[in-house]
């Protein structure tokens, strides 16, 4: 029997890992311009952390967590998100005692059991920041701006993206917003979904996150939450709506935002752009400045930001700009056991000068081989009796079509060998 992969777990194959590895690197690259640091959590956590951390009753952790106990009957979950994992960790490891405000980013697998559909996997893969240790509101619009900074490197028109905002108060605002929701969504119940006839009793504030279309219409309605937010939220969104305008990110103000997640505290905030629909947020953050104390360390505020892989992968998909990853494709044009010396002892040459190179281990008629090198190379190299004898291989820039013979010692040096035959071509 052949086995195949899980539901909803697909495997990246290597025509792929090239637009993933680009879109980690800029991850990477600009994440530390921003002076965050990696941390790489672990994928597995008790599971007890996402329900107090992320909340129990959200959908995240009540209907999509994979949990499972271990052999000792310890209940552990596949982690859903991550900012309960980095919270975990920064409290774990008393984070806050070496740096009053601790930047930190992560990347990797995250796994929510959801119907799969085309970009939603059951493993499917999160970047995200999260800045721990203050309270400022220009640190919000600072994590935004970064936000807006990654899609743009990635190619989307930083004119046409698209904030959503809003704030959702402290503990105490979402108290007494909770009652004010209660009232009007209380005699409206009969028209909820059944799950969110449920969370009215629970959490009446998932129902403002619910798809269904008949909730939709009836949350549209809704009292805002921005409009109940005590005094020091209100100032608060307003500072971090003004350090937005004067970072010159648009942005609308969305009574309806709250986000999916129980740790959320005053602003949140999801971005879109209008080149792909901007109904669908590419990522999505806010403050959680409870978390941390929820999670055992001091009364720390803080604020992040996460978003899809797959979303980001399939931006860059767009474009298609597929290059030939190797500098040298070598070719043996015999089997003779010289020839074939040569050729590793030509490509260990080549690879220990930095360049990469690969060659021909299945030999084929000539032009077949050359095919398989235009796809993976910018040139290719023929070795041969000849070319040994004479200390010198033919050399073909498969962009150009342009062939000559080279010295070996030459080879190491691709761009001197490309300079030349440019040059003779012009000629
Ligand atoms: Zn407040
Ligand atoms: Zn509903």
């Amino acid at each position: 029997m052949r086995l195949a992969s899980v539901r909803g777990m697909r495997d990246i194959l290597p025509a792929e890992t090239g637009l993933w590895q680009g879109v980690e690197g800029a991850i990477r690259e600009l994440f530390g311009r921003y002076a965050y640091r990696e941390i790489r959590p672990p994928v597995v956590e008790l599971a007890e952390l996402f329900a107090r951390g992320v909340g129990a009753e959200t959908d995240i952790v009540h209907k999509e967590m994979y949990v499972f106990p271990d052999r000792k009957g310890q209940m552990l979950a596949l982690r859903p998100e991550a900012t309960a994992s980095v919270v975990r960790a920064y409290v774990e490891h008393a984070m806050h005692a070496g740096s009053d405000l601790v930047k930190l980013y992560y990347l990797g697998p995250m796994f929510r059991y959801e119907k799969p559909q085309m970009g939603r996997q059951r493993q499917f893969h999160q970047y995200g920041v999260e800045a721990i240790g203050s309270l400022d509101p220009a640190l919000d619009a600072e994590v935004a701006d970064l936000a807006a900074q990654l899609v743009a490197d990635l190619g989307l028109d930083r004119a046409r993206l698209r904030f959503r905002v809003n704030t959702i108060g402290c503990a105490a605002d979402r108290e007494g917003y909770r009652g004010v929701l209660l009232s009007h969504l209380g005699p409206r119940a009969v028209g909820l979904c059944s799950d969110c006839r449920r969370r009215l009793e629970q959490n009446p504030l998932r129902v403002l996150d619910c798809k269904v279309p008949s909730c939709r219409e009836i949350v549209c309605e809704a009292p805002s939450s921005a409009d109940h937010v005590c005094s020091a939220c209100a100032e608060h969104f307003e500072g971090f709506k003004g350090h937005m305008e004067a970072l010159g990110l648009s942005y609308e103000q969305d009574a309806t935002l709250v986000r999916g997640l129980d740790y959320y505290t005053r602003t949140v905030f999801e971005l879109a752009s209008e080149e792909l629909g901007a109904q669908d947020a590419l990522l999505g953050g806010g403050r959680y400045d409870d978390l941390v104390a929820l999670l055992g360390g001091p009364e720390t505020p803080a604020v992040g930001f996460a978003g899809g892989m797959e979303r980001l992968v399939m931006l860059l998909h767009r474009e298609d700009r597929e290059e030939p990853e190797l500098d040298w494709y070598v070719i043996p044009v015999t089997d003779d056991p010289e020839v074939v010396r040569w050729t590793s002892q030509i490509l260990a040459a080549m690879r220990r000068a930095g360049l990469a190179a690969d060659r021909a281990y299945v030999r084929k008629a000539l032009r077949k081989s050359l095919q398989v090198a235009a796809r993976k190379a910018k040139g290719a190299v023929f070795v041969g009796p000849e070319e040994i004898a004479s200390g010198a291989a033919k050399a073909r820039d498969l962009a150009a079509g342009v062939e000559r013979v080279v010295s070996l010692a030459a080879l190491v040096d691709p761009d001197a060998v490309r300079g030349q035959l440019a040059a003779e071509e012009a000629s």
